[in-house]
């Protein structure tokens, strides 16, 4: 039996979505992760690292070669300056470097702002480290930060905000005048954000992505998360890291020696190689691909009766459905499973201020190959009585 932080929780809806889907035979767009497989190169790196006797503990802030691979990276792409030893950690995935963040800065009492629809895992975290939450909500259909609602947040208690951009589920990618404004009241309030950056490579058509710490004066009050398993396609490796300024970082640190204490020493060497050699052209090709997928499974969606936003990042599409079904969003999520075999997420678990916001959204994941999309729009099409035919 969970404790009282943990009780109200339940089970993620990621496990149980994919496990109805299973249960059911459901094509599932629930959980997002890829039903492709990763770069060929990374996983015969991480059978010669396995073969080459690289088999006990890495380093516990991460293996020299990969916390090197992420400050280049960080450098080469956003101009951000990270000491590889200092500040750098390597976590199992970027769920753990959120918890381990989340528990070795907050104290009993202290205030955590949230922008809702958020990730399942922070508001646990937060509850596991007896912070307090706040909550400011990205409102359809343009998700824009209400700043006089989140200004009226901060206190002489609140200690962290937790942004993240590329956005789940909403596919928003904040503007750097977005980030600028944000920053400005958590530097007012001398706060610390942490920045899940873990779509970073996943932005479409126009939209960029801009890193919270290269916001001028939020490198020194920034923890920023990347993983391995967006970027890879590689969910299951669960290699994931933060960097931040040094006095950040070396309490990410106290909480991570003692979670997990190190990460999969082979992946890790794996990953690095992948860093160090993966340049625009694997990333260019990986944004068409996605590119592709998006735009199929927006017009799917639309064709059927939906009413989707087009995301400008990340792998997911929230989509409206008052045309199709007068239920909420958890009721037609199951009959969606059951009857018409299509996994999706019902989005209002991602609230907690306003749920009645999602409850007429489901969120589909689209890091899926184009013919399991294919497949799903079939069987969409077959739940709207549409003879089957889009594209
Ligand atoms: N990040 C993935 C999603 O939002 C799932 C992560 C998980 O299952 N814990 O679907």
């Amino acid at each position: 039996m969970a404790s009282k932080k943990l009780a109200p929780f339940g089970t993620s809806i990621f496990s149980e979505m994919s496990t109805l889907a299973v249960k059911h035979e459901a094509i599932n767009l629930s959980q997002g992760f890829p039903d492709f497989e990763g770069p060929s190169e990374l996983i015969e790196w991480a059978c010669e690292a396995l073969r080459s006797g690289n088999n006990q503990y890495a380093r516990s802030m991460g293996h020299p070669r990969l916390v090197s691979a992420i400050a280049e990276k960080a450098l080469r792409d956003h101009g951000l300056v990270y000491d590889p030893y200092t500040e750098v950690v390597v976590t199992s995935g970027g769920t753990e470097a959120i918890a381990s963040t989340i528990l070795s800065l907050i104290e009993p009492g202290d205030e955590v702002i949230l922008l809702e629809p958020f990730y399942d895992s922070y508001l646990p975290c937060v509850a596991m480290a007896g912070g307090v939450p706040r909550f400011t909500t990205l409102r359809a259909p343009r998700f824009e930060v209400d700043l006089d609602e989140l200004r009226s947040l901060f206190t002489a208690r609140t200690r962290l905000l937790i942004l993240n951009t590329p956005h789940n589920p909403t596919g928003k990618v904040f503007t750097r005048q977005e980030l600028e404004l944000i920053a400005k009241c958590v530097e007012d309030h001398d706060g610390v954000v942490l920045s899940d950056e873990v779509y970073e490579h996943l932005t479409f058509g126009n939209a960029r992505h801009v890193p919270m710490a290269s916001v001028p004066g939020m490198r020194e009050r920034t923890i920023s998360i990347g993983s391995t398993g967006k970027t890879f396609s590689l969910t299951g490796w669960k290699v994931g890291w933060a960097t931040g300024p040094e006095r950040l970082i070396r309490a990410v640190q106290s909480a991570h020696q003692f979670v997990t204490f190190a990460t999969a020493t082979p992946l890790q060497l794996a990953v690095a190689k992948a860093l160090t050699t993966q340049g625009e052209a694997y990333f260019k090709r990986f944004c068409e691909e996605y590119t592709e997928r998006r735009d199929y499974l927006v017009a799917a969606l639309r064709d059927v009766g939906f009413d989707p936003v087009t995301p400008d990042g990340a792998y997911f599409v929230l989509a409206g459905f008052s045309r199709l079904s007068s239920l909420d969003d958890c009721a037609f999520a199951r009959e969606l499973v059951v009857k018409h075999k299509v996994a999706a997420i019902p989005p209002s678990v991602f609230y907690a201020a306003r749920p009645g916001e999602g409850r007429k959204l489901l969120r589909f994941a689209f890091c899926k190959k184009m013919e399991t999309l294919r497949a799903a729009a079939a069987r969409l099409q077959a739940m709207a009585g549409r003879t089957p035919g889009f594209l």
